[in-house]
């Protein structure tokens, strides 16, 4: 008997007290570990993450949150072949691996950079602008997120072991959340080998990942307000879910990734020779056979024009037969066998459903051929097309979880987008077209029923991820019988995790709460030029108010000579004076600029590195020839740069006429030094 799979909870390995169930290689039968989790103890998993996970993650910023998820990115980067060779015993052939244990990693690796690039180095996050609720300026609204002080559980489909763990494991982490992680049992034995090797690197703080092996026993009965669960797999489980009654009362959030008939579209332009074409079937070819069609994103309606319909079928029939199906240790093997002989068995069923309004166009449903494999013992099945009958309601409901895709056609794009919704929500479509107006029409057709649209043609194919992959910037999820649900996007994801409140406040009470510069807010001045000050003595709300320059008519010639920008407002007397915003000449708005730089720099070597930007930029008054304008410049936002001898202060900037009307506002963004003078690092 081989060995129990042993679930990480409230600190240690447990192993189930009996001989749990035994868990089959999908190519050959054999067993590859058994998984139990009677016995666990899941209200003390919940605790363990409510009471030491959580406050440890929520102590680190989101920049140290993300430093962290790098460094395991990297650990499990180099163990990677480990996690290979046991990810063939759940049929993945090494393409389909690549996408569940090298896209898992790369997913951590995106939300690593994301956290440090798009998020603050703090543990809030500003959400939208300052609202000004009072004529005064005294009373102002601003959106915050904040970490819930909760557990994300998440139950995973068999699928992608790795790839489902880490997706949701990494937004999960940034927001602050501990982790409990339940992946299915089928495929748990590579779950557990990278949730131990994770363990084992000690990057992650105790209680930010714990892991159940086999059933989730009472997991959701100890969850309240504050906790969420994310769900991965079937509309029956995640039904179950949503009825539990701290989901429907207990304000449990749920998030759900369930059953979606994608489908992928043939534009009705394309022809037999269009690159287009091919492009199409190899789509529909490639989702059918990766993780043998065990996707929730693969391509189950085929929609093409009626006229089309033959010649898509032969070319379908032409690649897939030249697919080779068998035991994915084999290299020849394109495709390798389904999770179970129990998902075999499910597939098969929903075929026979199916063919209530389809028939079989190419391969056997009850064929199990294969290379090197034992379809006795092994889950092999050949790839699978249908073609729906004129009025087939089947493939609109049923979804084969396998290599098995139904031909559908349509008339006109009015017709096409009618079909991709029965579907009632899913969460990719794809449509292949050069034409940019059937572009047009189809995608905004599809994109109320669609969590993710992909136009594919001649120009973007050669880099194009494909109709089936979820990208870690792009939303992952799809409303209706998708699960309504949405993951991934980037800090999106991250932001799904958090709570979003409105707090109203006085400017100064709204500084010391988000820890960044409010306008309204006191400054200080004290009489130390912020520019001659470091990262360490600099302080929020330190200010340099300049002194007034006015604004020749000669600077505003000089310029547009200068520069070459000899626009007619700031040239041209005559036009300029017909010009109904201005009424005659007015300066450049990038002089503007450059004069409230040239007054408020100080020019001497300083803690100030570089100027690298400028934010929301406004000119919002005209300044005309002797206008004298001053400019007010306060830090806003100091943001030190992990693992550099610098980091990134945001400076408020108003620029003000002699009126106190104000001319420009934008923000500064430069790079400051930690300490200056220079340490000898810095100057060498
Ligand atoms: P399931 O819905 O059966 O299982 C998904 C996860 O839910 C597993 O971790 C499972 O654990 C867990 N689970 C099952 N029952 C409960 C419960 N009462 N409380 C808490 N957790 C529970 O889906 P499968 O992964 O087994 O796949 C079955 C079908 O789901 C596929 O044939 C396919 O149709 C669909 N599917 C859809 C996907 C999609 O995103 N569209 C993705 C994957 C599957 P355990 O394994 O221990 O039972």
């Amino acid at each position: 008997m081989s060995a129990i799979l042993e679930s990480y909870a409230a600190g240690r390995w447990f192993r189930a007290a009996d001989d749990g169930e035994p868990l089959l290689d999908a190519a050959t039968g054999e067993e590859v570990a058994r998984v139990s989790s009677r016995g666990l103890d899941v209200a003390a998993m919940v605790r363990h993450a409510r009471d030491v996970g959580g406050p440890a993650l929520r102590s680190l910023t989101f920049h140290e949150r993300a430093a962290l998820l790098k460094a395991l990115a990297k650990h499990l980067s180099e163990r990677k072949e480990e996690l290979y060779a046991l990810s063939v015993r759940t049929g993945a052939t090494s393409r389909d691996t690549m996408i569940d244990v090298d896209g898992g990693i790369g997913t951590l690796f995106s939300y690593a950079s994301k956290g440090v690039r798009e998020l603050p180095n703090d543990t809030v996050v500003l959400d939208g602008g300052l609202e000004r609720l009072g004529k005064g300026g005294t009373f102002v609204g601003q959106h915050l997120y904040t970490s819930r002080p909760g557990v994300a559980v998440q139950i995973n489909a068999f699928n992608f072991p790795v790839w489902g763990m880490l997706e949701k494991l990494a937004p999960a982490f940034l927001a602050g959340l501990p982790s409990i992680v339940k992946p299915a049992s089928q495929t748990a034995y590579l779950t557990e080998l990278a949730v131990r090797r994770i363990i084992e690197s000690g990057i992650l703080p105790e209680g930010a990942l714990q892991l159940v092996a086999g059933g989730a026993g009472g997991l959701l009965d100890e969850l309240t307000v504050q906790d969420s669960v994310a769900f991965t797999g079937s509309a029956h489980t995640a039904g179950i879910l949503r009825r539990h009654p701290n989901v429907l009362d207990g304000g449990v959030l749920l998030g759900v990734e369930a059953d979606s008939l994608n489908c992928s579209i043939l534009g009705p332009d394309v022809r037999p020779d269009d690159p287009e074409f091919h492009l199409f079937v190899k789509g529909v070819v490639t989702e059918m056979t990766v993780k043998a069609g065990q996707k929730c994103t693969a391509i189950r309606r085929v929609l093409v024009p009626e006229a089309m319909a033959g010649q898509v079928a032969e070319a379908l029939a032409a690649r897939l037969a030249e697919v080779t199906v068998g035991d994915p240790r084999d290299a020849d093997v394109r495709m390798g066998p389904l999770a179970s002989l129990g998902q075999r068995d499910e597939v098969r069923k929903a075929v026979e459903a199916l063919k209530a309004s389809a028939e079989v166009i190419f391969g056997d449903p009850e064929g199990a051929s294969s290379l090197d494999g034992d379809p006795e013992r092994g889950a092999f099945m050949t790839p699978l097309v249908l073609r729906a009958r004129p009025g087939a309601t089947e493939p609109h409901d049923v979804e084969p979880f396998g290599p098995v895709s139904t031909v559908l056609t349509y008339d006109g794009v009015e017709e096409a987008v009618a079909l991709a919704a029965r579907g009632r929500g899913s969460l990719v479509a794809s449509v292949v077209t050069h034409d940019p107006q059937v572009a047009r029409s189809v995608v905004l057709g599809l994109a109320p029923w669609h969590g993710r649209v992909l136009v594919l043609d001649r120009d973007d194919a050669k880099e194009s991820t494909g109709h089936g992959s979820p990208l870690p910037v792009l939303v992952h999820g799809g409303p209706g019988r998708a699960g309504g649900g949405e993951e991934l996007g980037g800090v999106r994801g991250v932001l799904h995790h958090m709570q979003r409140t409105a707090v109203q406040a006085s400017p100064d009470q709204l500084t010391a709460i988000t820890g960044r510069w409010t306008t309204g807010a006191a400054r200080a001045e004290s009489g130390v030029h912020p520019f001659r000050k470091s990262l360490a003595e600099l302080r929020v709300g330190d200010t340099i108010g300049s002194a007034p320059r006015t604004v020749s008519l000669a600077d505003i010639e000089h310029f547009a000579e200068f520069t070459g920008d000899t626009f007619y407002a700031h040239t041209d007397a005559a036009a300029a004076a017909r010009n109904p915003l201005f009424g005659g000449i007015v300066a450049h708005g990038y002089l503007v600029v450059s004069l409230a730089a040239g007054l408020f720099v100080d020019p001497a070597p300083g803690p100030v590195l570089a100027n690298f930007g400028v934010d929301g930029l406004r000119f919002l008054t005209p300044v005309k020839a002797g206008d004298a304008i001053d400019v007010t410049l306060t830090v806003k936002q100091i943001t030190p740069r992990a693992g550099a001898d610098y980091g990134e202060v945001r400076w408020d900037a108003v620029v003000a006429n002699q009126d106190g009307q104000v001319v420009a506002t934008y923000d500064v963004l430069t790079l400051v030094a930690k300490t200056w003078p220079a340490t000898p690092a810095q100057e060498a």
